[in-house]
């Protein structure tokens, strides 16, 4: 019998209503003769409200001890939707992500899946059981709780859907499928029948949160599309593939991370190795450096700029400033990262150009500018962060 996998985040969930909404579409899945596995978010803001009780008692608490506590999240929301199902006549177990094997490296908060055992799950399956498994969390070889990093439950869907062989994996959310831009941001937003995977990636990567972006690299890599849809509405969603029947469009989607830090060091030594022994220190702290840009030599000395997440903020800086002794660090997290996506720009000179005319007629000061063959990104202003998504937006799609 085939497996479908099905994905549902934390908004499809939010309530005793979305989780018994959710419960039906399962339900009808399983009816039409398909081995269910479903991958359940935590409820709401449930991760969120988990966050803030940890910063109450200790700012600095341990990984370990936040993964312990953000992956009970899940727990709740898995076990109620079993309920819900239960209430349909239906075989149904919940899991946790040890339980069906999920294993993971020991980056706590931002662990990656290495192996998935299927043992389990398939004894389940030949049972007729549904499962209802526990997203966005995993055990490391010390039999500890790991988390995949926010939004992480995409990932885990894709990497039950690899494992299991699936015929689809469906990751219904609270918007109808992948749109050129936020649509909660931008309302001439236009829903996008099918995205490539190259452009997913760089869109989720890039802020559009829709999907975590590893769910995107993972699903390539094993040929997987996915199909990106609501749970409230019954309509078609958006599928994520290789190879696109629509055509090659200049501008796929436009996208902003606020999530963002810009760490400068201005009077380096100007010889060579400098770089390297930087960005080495910096990849054994595990910062994961976005944007850089370095100065033209001058005087015997340069400068380097370069981006992080916030979060790594503090690790970043403390390197950067243990670096040398004699150059200047200054950082700012006051900024925003704004970028348009689209494989057809590779044929397109003047992408560029009127990404930036359509900035500079919104009065929008770009700071930095980072290019690859399928995407531009701009560092502005965080305050015209917002101004700049639909300035660019409009632009490009009509
Ligand atoms: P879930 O809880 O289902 O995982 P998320 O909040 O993680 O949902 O992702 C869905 C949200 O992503 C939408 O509500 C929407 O605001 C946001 N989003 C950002 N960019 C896009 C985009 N290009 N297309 C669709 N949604 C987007
Ligand atoms: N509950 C986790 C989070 O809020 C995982 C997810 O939603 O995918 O990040
Ligand atoms: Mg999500």
């Amino acid at each position: 019998m085939s497996i479908i996998v099905q994905k549902f985040g934390g908004s499809s969930v939010a309530d005793a209503e979305r989780v018994n909404r959710v419960a039906g579409i399962i339900a009808d899945t399983y009816r039409s003769g398909h081995d269910v596995v479903v991958v359940v978010s935590a409820q709401g803001d449930t991760t969120d409200d988990l966050i803030e009780k940890a910063m109450e008692i200790n700012p600095n608490a341990s990984k370990r001890e936040m993964d312990m506590l953000l992956s009970a999240g899940e727990q709740i929301s898995i076990s109620l939707l079993a309920m819900a199902i239960e209430k349909h006549g239906l075989p149904v177990k919940s899991l946790l992500g040890w339980q069906v094997g999920v294993h993971t490296d020991s980056i706590y908060g931002n662990a990656r899946i290495k192996t998935v055992d299927t043992e389990r799950m398939t004894a389940e399956l030949s049972q007729r059981n549904i499962l209802i498994v526990a997203g966005f969390q995993g055990i490391n070889k010390f039999d500890d709780i790991t988390t995949l990093g926010r939004g992480g439950s995409d990932t885990s869907a894709v990497a039950l859907a690899v494992a299991l062989k699936a015929e689809k994996c469906q990751i219904f959310t609270d918007v109808d499928g992948v749109y050129t831009a936020d649509p909660r941001l931008v309302s001439t937003a236009q829903k996008q029948d099918e995205v490539s995977y190259n452009e997913m990636l760089e869109l989720a990567t890039l802020g559009a949160q829709v999907l975590h972006n590893r769910s995107v690299e993972m699903a390539q890599k094993y040929g997987i599309e996915l199909e990106v849809l609501s749970s409230i509405t019954n309509q078609k969603g958006t599928m994520v593939k290789e190879n696109l029947t629509v055509e090659k469009t200049i501008i796929r989607g436009v996208a902003k991370d606020d999530n963002i830090t810009r760490i400068s060091i201005v009077g380096l030594e100007d010889v060579p190795g400098v770089a390297f022994k930087l960005f080495d220190r910096l990849a054994q702290k595990h910062v994961n450096v976005d944007i850089i840009l370095q100065s033209v030599g001058r005087d015997g000395t340069k400068d380097i700029t370069f981006t992080v997440s916030k979060d790594q903020q503090d690790v970043a800086m403390e390197v950067v400033t243990a670096f040398d002794s004699k150059a200047k660090v200054s950082c700012d997290n006051n900024i925003s990262k704004v970028s348009i996506v689209g494989s057809g720009m590779e044929t397109h000179p003047n992408v560029a150009a009127k990404m930036f005319e359509a900035l500079y007629a919104a009065d929008i000061n770009i700071q930095m500018i980072n290019t690859s063959e399928i995407r531009i990104s701009v560092l502005i202003d965080i305050n015209d962060s917002k101004k700049a998504v639909k300035a660019v937006h409009d632009a490009f799609i009509k």
